[in-house]
């Protein structure tokens, strides 16, 4: 039972960044506006993450971090088909098994804050001093998993996947303040701003007319976002952001269709830089693969290309007057 949920939380959250990724939607989902994340050793030896969303009421922080669909697993194969169906739920339950975890919590009517702990072996609820909202406090990551913990990388490259998640999360998210701290120093602040302002602070190589702007709506698809002009906005290979409805992922498909509507157009780059988010019906797509990638499937994948690469081949062109 250990082992399936360490199995499980291996699925879920591999290595540092998955847990920031994990930590952070919920803080989103919580309507926080204000998250401070605080990474100590490459996240293994610390992840906090502190947001002043809505908070968890002292009578249901158990149930928060117990685990609820593989909870009843018996073998491996029940654990893949639970996996495939898509698998919620189980992120705080999947981190508190791999970790010394600290959930403290303050919502708004309630009389002070409480936290709960599974520091002594099991869930441990007491009052705690806390300011409203949620912090959740992941130490030692992987100390009962050696294995997993032989597959991280260095705490320099651990941290920069942590930043590039709350990256990822800032971008799409510009009403929100963001602060990351790396070993106790500011190392990035994200003002709550315009998403034009978001993109430039994030991606300063886009600025100053770097980029063009991209508006598409055609039926219930819709693209918007910015592409960087070539030269100026030399991407790389890591200044390419795309989200379908709201979730950033990685698509070969979808790199292919943005490149080559870019080559076609502008002749340019390699690797443009870009932020686009593409909308389309639940339908059409399923953003749930598996929860630690960022893989998506189209239910029309070559009408979902041809269309993408068509949006952006229309923008890009110079205006035929
Ligand atoms: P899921 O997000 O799929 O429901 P999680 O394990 O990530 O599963 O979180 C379990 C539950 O704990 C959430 O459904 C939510 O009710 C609560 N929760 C987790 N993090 C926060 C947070 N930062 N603020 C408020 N509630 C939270
Ligand atoms: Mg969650």
């Amino acid at each position: 039972d250990v082992l399936i949920s360490q199995i499980a939380a291996g699925e879920v959250v591999d290595r540092p960044a998955s847990v920031v990724k994990e930590l952070l939607e919920n803080s989103l989902d919580a309507g926080a506006t204000e998250i401070t994340i605080r990474i100590d050793g490459g996240g293994i030896q610390r992840i906090c993450i502190q947001d002043n969303g809505k908070g968890i009421p002292k009578d249901e922080l158990e149930l928060a971090v117990t685990r609820h669909a593989t909870s009843k697993i018996q073998s491996l194969n029940e654990l893949e088909s639970v996996m495939s169906l898509g698998f919620r739920g189980e992120a705080l339950a999947s981190i508190a098994s791999v970790s010394q975890f600290t959930l403290s919590s303050y919502p708004q009517g309630q009389e002070c804050a409480y936290s709960i702990s599974n520091h002594s072996g099991a869930w441990q609820i007491e009052p705690s001093p806390a300011s409203p909202g949620t912090t959740i406090d992941v130490q030692s990551l992987y100390f009962s998993t050696p294995a997993r913990r032989k597959f991280l990388k260095t705490e320099q490259t651990e941290f920069f996947h942590c930043l590039d998640v709350v990256k990822r999360m800032a971008l799409a998210n510009p009403a929100v303040n963001w602060l990351v701290y790396r070993d106790g120093k500011l190392q990035s602040r994200f003002q709550e701003s315009s998403w034009s302002a978001r993109v430039f602070s994030i991606l300063e190589a886009m600025a100053n007319g770097a980029s063009k702007p991209i508006d598409v709506q055609v039926a219930d698809m819709q693209l918007h976002g910015a592409i960087g002009l070539p030269d100026a906005a030399r991407g790389k290979g890591d200044m390419q952001y795309f989200y379908v409805n709201g979730r950033f992922v990685k698509d070969k498909l979808i790199n292919h269709a943005v490149r080559s509507a870019y080559e076609d157009v502008l002749h340019g780059d390699k690797f443009p830089a870009f932020v686009l988010f593409l909308n389309l019906p639940a339908t059409e797509v399923d953003v749930n693969v598996h929860p630690a990638k960022t893989e998506v499937r189209f239910r029309n994948a070559r009408a979902v290309h041809q269309w993408v690469r068509h949006s952006i081949q229309a923008s890009l062109a110079p205006s035929r007057a």
